[in-house]
């Protein structure tokens, strides 16, 4: 089959090329890819990547077929699977359900071959049926919603009276605005001159407003419209640097901080000032456990989130290096790959 395989850790060992099908296993099941999502980190890279694999890791398909002991799935099934598809069961941090962070975890992708192919084996435990009404272009972009709830319901523990502000309008940044909408509380998502095109899409979807960067001084915006105290949860889903100093800025005292973008690097914080002083919180929220993709699944059959309104380009698995591109250019909000 057509698979798009990362060699080494070389971006330019990244080729379609033609590799061996997959088998199910006992306990796994073989999905036939129908959308699959590209992720800044497949463009960028991130570093639980175990190269030679085969990237991509938000997706959707039709059941293939089924090893033996699979007992839930059937052939036909329209599904998804969450990404840690390897976890030891038996840590601390499994014992109390947070597989995202077992040290011997293993995501589609990175550290197991992942979902830019025709086929891909997944253990039956990951997988969950689509929501009827989900295209599998929609269904691509569940994992990136499981995220979101991870970082909103479950990291932030919004309770829906609180201000919010979201940096990072990419994929991310408006999906958690969107979230965080379902909980009814108010949320500013910021960005770039670049980004009015996805302001608009947030928009479309229940922010309430959005802050251009490049045009407004965004802390005195907050300080003097919003409230003058900061507001109550930030989520940095930028990646950027200067985003950590300007999200710590714009909260209020005991405020909550979620790390929700990438940086890539080391970033240098005063503790005496935001952590001593104003006693905020700062957390970070990686990736999804099962209660994310439950509660991810259960809010689409509560409220409408127009996951197709952040798909912006379908193309062939073919032409996957347009796609990366069109992921770099910000010219896109969600590129997904039909293989
Ligand atoms: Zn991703
Ligand atoms: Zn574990």
């Amino acid at each position: 089959m057509q698979a798009l395989l990362q060699e080494n850790w070389e971006k330019d060992s990244i080729s379609l090329r033609e590799v061996e099908e997959p088998r199910p296993g006992r306990g796994e099941v073989k999905i036939r890819v129908r959308a699959a999502g590209i992720c800044g980190t497949d463009v960028r890279g991130i570093s639980s990547l175990r190269p030679p694999v085969i990237l991509g890791h938000e997706f959707s398909g039709e059941v293939a077929e089924i090893g033996q002991g699979v007992e839930k799935i059937k052939v036909g099934d329209r599904v998804t699977s969450e990404t840690t598809i390897y976890r030891c069961g038996v840590c601390s941090y499994c014992q109390e359900g947070f597989f995202n962070l077992c040290p011997e975890r293993k995501g589609i992708g990175s550290g197991a071959n992942g979902s830019f192919a025709e086929y891909i084996v997944v253990p039956e435990f990951a997988v969950h049926l689509l929501p009827r009404q989900l295209s599998f272009e929609e269904g691509a972009v569940l994992e990136p919603l499981a995220c979101a709830v991870r970082g909103v319901l479950e990291q932030a523990e919004l309770e829906g009276k609180e201000k919010v502000i979201v940096l990072g309008p990419g994929p991310l940044g408006i999906l958690v605005s969107w979230v965080v909408k379902t909980r009814g509380a108010s949320v500013i998502l910021v960005g770039k001159r670049e980004d009015e095109f996805r302001f608009q899409v947030a928009k479309e979807g229940g922010v309430d407003d959005t802050l251009n960067l490049d045009e407004v001084n965004v802390g005195k915006i907050v300080l003097q419209e919003i409230d003058p105290y900061g507001v109550d949860v930030v989520f940095e889903c930028s990646g950027a640097l200067s985003a950590v100093s300007l999200g710590l800025e714009l909260l209020r005292k005991r405020g909550r901080y979620i790390q929700m973008g990438i940086l890539h690097r080391p970033v240098t914080v005063d503790f005496d000032q935001y952590l001593f002083s104003r006693e905020l919180e700062v957390t970070g929220s990686r990736t999804q456990t099962t209660s994310s993709w439950e509660k991810a699944i259960s809010l689409l059959e509560k409220v409408n989130i127009p996951l197709k309104k952040i798909i912006t380009h379908v193309l062939p698995l073919s032409r996957w290096q347009e796609g990366f591109e069109l992921t770099q250019s910000r010219k896109a909000i969600k590129v997904i790959l039909m293989p």
